[in-house]
């Protein structure tokens, strides 16, 4: 991929990005500028404000989100636009404090839902910006409106202040917490592509060596039997040259779909090399799992006479037991190569199982 694919693709992935925080940033907006409206309005009914400041405030209250969501959408990168409108919205709470002549309880609430919404949207750095915003937007109130003290918050302002107080902070959390579910999701998905073979869907070479290690780890400490085979597909590249890499392609995903079917559901398979899988069979002896090797071999070897099975190849295969002469999985595996090596010098199409040095039960 070129650079510029890179930072295309880079582009699109905040682009996507920032139009599912504008959606949730608009969801939560709705809702509270929504219950906000009761709030400022009950202030302004009892101040008996003019006509401009209730038009401004039914502007804010119910036409502003979808103003927001529209505008920031409409930006390249739409978080940063959505980081604007919130800050939009941190100034217009400022000017909503010198507008109310800093009635308490609305003053207090708004602020601290606009922090709150700020905190969540960008940690500490934003909420401070957020704070100078709100500064700003009280200066502005200040300078069109004019100083005014009325602290006092009546019965009609507390009770139109109880849903805001109630129902925001519930929105916020179910959002927050979908969105930390919806992170978790993504991580794990990541997790599990990190230890796949983008070809056949098998475990990669890492993850399936990890496997591996694990398996002659237990194996040795509880000290039961586990088997190792190294699979290997014959004369495979004469494919490649025949039918084409793609073609290729096809017969190793069908030979990994054969693996799966063979095995039992405990049996880790992973792709070891290009054309080369390993399978652990754990708890399984020596003789356990030349019998499903030789099984193996004769499967692949009638699928390979089918001209319709998708896989034209016979296989070879090394055989290894863990045993306690081994210092670590490395040599576990090179014993299992050791013997598909033998396989493989011994005509191929063939298992052939290397020797057990020291018997783990005993
Ligand atoms: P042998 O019986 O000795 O194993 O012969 P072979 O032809 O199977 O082995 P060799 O090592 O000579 O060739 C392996 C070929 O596998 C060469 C390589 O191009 C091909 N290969 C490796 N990875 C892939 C892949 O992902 N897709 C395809 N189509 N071919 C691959
Ligand atoms: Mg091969
Ligand atoms: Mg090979």
């Amino acid at each position: 991929m070129r650079e510029g694919d890179v930072s295309s693709v880079a582009t699109k992935q905040m682009a996507g990005k920032g139009a599912r925080f504008v959606e949730r940033v608009y969801r939560l907006r709705v809702v509270g500028l929504g219950l906000g409206f009761f709030c400022v309005a009950s202030v302004l009914v009892q101040q008996e404000r003019g006509f401009v400041l209730w038009a401004l405030l039914v502007f804010q209250g119910f036409l502003w989100p979808h103003v927001a969501r529209r505008t920031a959408l409409a930006c390249n990168v739409p978080y940063r636009g959505e980081r604007v409108n919130l800050m939009i919205d941190a100034v217009s709470g400022g000017f909503w404090v010198a507008a109310m002549r800093f009635n308490v309880l609305p003053c207090v609430l708004i602020l601290t839902m606009l922090s709150m919404d700020n905190i969540a949207a960008g940690g500490l750095g934003f909420f401070a910006r957020g704070i100078l915003a709100h500064l700003a937007g009280l200066a502005a109130g200040l300078l069109i409106l004019g100083f005014a003290f009325e602290p006092m918050s009546r019965m009609p302002t507390i009770l139109a202040c109880l849903p805001f107080l109630v129902v925001y902070p519930i929105a916020l959390g179910w959002s927050t917490y979908r969105t930390s579910r919806k992170l978790a999701e993504q991580a794990h998905a990541l997790d599990r592509l990190s230890r796949t073979d983008g070809l056949t869907g098998l475990l990669n070479r890492r993850s399936w060596e990890g496997v591996l290690a694990g398996e002659f780890e237990r194996s040795r400490a509880r000290r039961y039997a586990s088997s190792l085979l190294l699979v290997d597909l014959d004369h495979f590249k004469r494919v490649n040259d025949t039918h084409g890499h793609p073609a290729g392609d096809v017969v190793l995903q069908t030979f990994a779909t054969t693996l799966r079917a063979h095995f039992r559901e405990c049996d880790q398979i992973g792709r070891y090399g290009g054309e080369e899988f390993g399978v652990v069979l754990p708890g399984a002896t020596l003789t356990e799992a030349r019998a499903r090797a030789e099984q193996l071999v004769a499967t692949v070897r009638e699928l390979a006479l089918r001209a319709d099975a998708g896989c034209p190849c016979t296989i070879s295969v090394g055989v290894a037991q863990c045993d306690l002469v081994m210092r670590d999985h490395i040599a576990w595996l090179q014993k299992a190569d050791a013997s598909l090596y033998d396989a493989k010098l011994g005509g191929r199409d063939r298992v052939v199982v290397a020797e057990v040095m020291t018997v783990d039960a005993d």
